[in-house]
Formats: structure tokens, sequence, C-alpha cells
């Protein structure tokens, strides 16, 4: 069995990591030179819309999936008429674009925040008098980790405007939330779906900074795996999809975005779970069946971002994994994480404050 990656940074790394001793071959394509699943695997190095290395992806291998999801929906569709390509074509496009991706969620009943298209600033000047609470304009494509997004009670809605690119926009109202959640669930070929546990995620500037699984709460669970039962059904999708939800009132989940792709917040997994997300997106694409998801302690990850710790040695005593995924040091880059497990909330609680004094 061939496994194709677009994409060949820390997330693929560390699915063929989970596979490492398994019957499947991995090939990855990236753009960069030496990206992180280099480590491990062979990296042909051409752009993800050169035709010339899609031909030859889909014809060595049995199944594609991206580590990346803004790789062009195009390229996708390209391989789907060649070869397997999980998850689609049409799901990973939803998903690059907010706009669409809120339009699904409204039309799926999963509550979302108010959202405005906006196209211009007359569009913008409009939204703005219709929301009466603080609102965050972003660009509807490339948003991640809090990248192409302001805050409008920071700047005016001219400076804004520019500052996010001036076209294919989005106004969201701002969501007083009490924390944010993302759920992870894995489905299979078949349409079958194992769910990860809720997990409570803390972002530093848009970018996550540490999750603690599980987020004990069943009501909570349940609406959740129902909305991302409803949007997996309606995508035909397969593999690992994430949803990031804000908790509002204690009870009420309003989505933010999906992810189609495995994700920051199941990292914890590795150590913390039976089947990571990692070994699950695979199994799922390759058509292999996953047993139920256990976890029975409390499982915490800590980014490590900007610059790696200088004594590695001193964050050692009391982590479960230390994860460097070899990439250079760069301003708000993910650069490893460490995940830390503990049977006793409040003792995770204070492992993770101590080591996010030492990195
Ligand atoms: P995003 O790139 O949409 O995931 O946004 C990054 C982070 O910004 C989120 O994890 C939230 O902490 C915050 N954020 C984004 N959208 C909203 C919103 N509509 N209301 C409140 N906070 C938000």
């Amino acid at each position: 069995m061939k496994v194709g990656i677009l994409g060949g940074g820390q997330l693929a790394l560390m699915m063929v990591d989970s596979f490492i001793d398994k019957n499947v071959e991995f090939i990855v394509l990236d753009p960069s030179d030496k990206p992180p699943a280099s480590k491990r695997v062979k990296c042909i190095k051409a752009k993800y819309d050169d035709k010339e290395y899609l031909d030859f992806l889909a014809k060595e291998c049995d199944v594609v999936t991206i580590d990346f999801e803004n790789v062009p929906s195009s390229s996708l569709n390209y391989l789907e008429m060649q070869t397997k390509v999980y998850p689609n074509s049409k799901s990973v496009e939803i998903c690059q674009d907010r706009l669409k991706e809120k339009n699904l969620f409204r039309e799926c009943g999963v509550p979302v925040t108010d959202f405005y298209e906006i196209n211009d600033i007359n569009d913008l000047k409009n939204a703005v008098s219709e929301i009466t609470n603080k609102s965050i304009l972003k660009s509807r494509f490339m948003g991640y980790d809090g990248k192409n997004q302001v805050h409008l009670n920071d700047k005016k809605i001219e400076e804004a405007f520019t500052l996010c690119g001036s076209k294919d926009l989005i106004l969201e109202k701002k969501v007083d939330f009490i924390t944010e959640l993302s759920l992870i669930g894995a489905r299979t070929l078949d349409g079958d779906t194992v769910y990860y546990p809720l997990v409570e995620n803390n972002h530093n500037n848009g970018i996550l900074d540490y999750s603690i699984a599980p987020y004990e709460n069943e009501e909570l669970q349940k609406k959740a795996e129902e909305y991302h039962r409803v949007l997996c059904d309606k995508m035909n999708y397969v593999g690992i999809l994430v949803i990031e939800f804000f908790l509002i009132n204690n009870q009420e989940l309003i989505a933010n975005e999906m992810a189609p792709r495995v994700h920051n917040s199941g990292h914890w997994t590795i150590e913390g779970a039976n089947i990571s997300q990692f070994e699950a997106h695979i199994r799922c694409i390759i058509n292999e069946q996953i047993s139920d998801i256990e976890m029975n302690k409390y499982s915490g990850m800590v980014n490590i971002i900007s610059k790696m710790p200088k004594d590695r040695a001193e964050c050692l005593s009391d982590i479960s994994g230390f994860h460097d995924y070899g990439k250079l040091e760069r301003e708000n880059r993910k650069l490893g994480h460490i995940t830390l497990i503990d049977t006793n909330k409040n003792n995770l609680l204070k492992k993770i404050e101590n080591i996010k004094k030492i990195i």
C-alpha cells in the first residue's frame, strides 16, 4: 500500500511515524527544501500544481492525502481523476474558504456567529453598522493561526480593510466565549466515525499555546459529535475532520472553523490515546477499521513556538513526549510540542505551568 501526502510538514512527519513499522509506504510532495517529513521519507520537491509530479503521485499511490489544507483544491481534483483522494477536493475547497465553511455550518444547523461577506469598503461599512458588538475582519483564504485577521475595535475601518488585503473578506461578530474546544473525529470509508473526547484549547495571539484533554461534558460531547456527523455526511468526508468551537453559556457550541486534516489540538493522542489521530487518519484512508478510542488519563500538549528550549534536559523530567519537528527557529513558528500526562487534572495543570516556564 502506497500513500501520497501533499505537504511535508510536521503533520506529514507524524502520519509517517504512526505507520513506520507497518506495511505502508509514503511518498511526500512539498515545494520546500528539507521539510520535516524528509527526516523519515524521501520528499519530492515540487509545486503543488506541478502536473508532472501529480501524475507521478497518482500513478504510484493507492491513495493521496494532505498535511496542509491550502494545497490548491484544483490539484486534488486533478488527482481525483486518477486515484483516490481523501479528504475529497470539494471538502478541502470548502474548508479553505471561511465564507463557504460558515455557509455550510448554517446549512447543516451548526451554530455560527453572525457574519457578513465583504467585497468592498461599502460592504464593510454597512456590516459594521449592523454588528453592534465588537467584530473581527478576516481574509476568507489562507487564514490560520490568527493570520490575515484584524480586530476592528483596534483599527479604523479603512485601515483594517487594507490590512486584510481589501478583497475576499468576511466580517465576524466577536464571540464572548468561556473557552475554546475542538472535536476530532475519524470517519472511515464506510461512514463509521470514531471520536476523540473534546479538547480544551488555549491560544496566545491567535496561535494554539496548549491543549488539555478530555474536556469532560457528556452533553457537549454528544452535541459536537452530532454536528461532526452532519457535516461529514454532507461532504462525504473520509479521514480526520476537526471542528473548532467557542463555548458560550457553558452549554452552547459556536463553530469557528474546520480543519480537513489532523490537527494541532490532537497531538496529545500520540502518547495519550490507544490510537493517535495520525494513525486513525491513515487507517481511514487505506480502509482499515479503527477500534474505539481509549484514554484513561488527562493529557496535555504544549506547543514550542518561535524558539526551541536552550536546555532540553531540563524539559525531560515529568513529560511523556518531546517532539522536535527539526524546523529553523522563526517568530511565531511551531517548532515542536511536548506531551504531559497525569491521572489527576490539577497535577497536569501544574506540570503544564512548569513546562511553560522552561520553554
Ligand atoms: P482562527 O484563525 O479563526 O482560528 O482564529 C484564531 C483565534 O482568534 C481563535 O482561536 C480565537 O481565539 C480568536 N477568534 C477568531 N474568531 C473569533 C470570533 N469570531 N470571536 C472571538 N474570538 C475569535
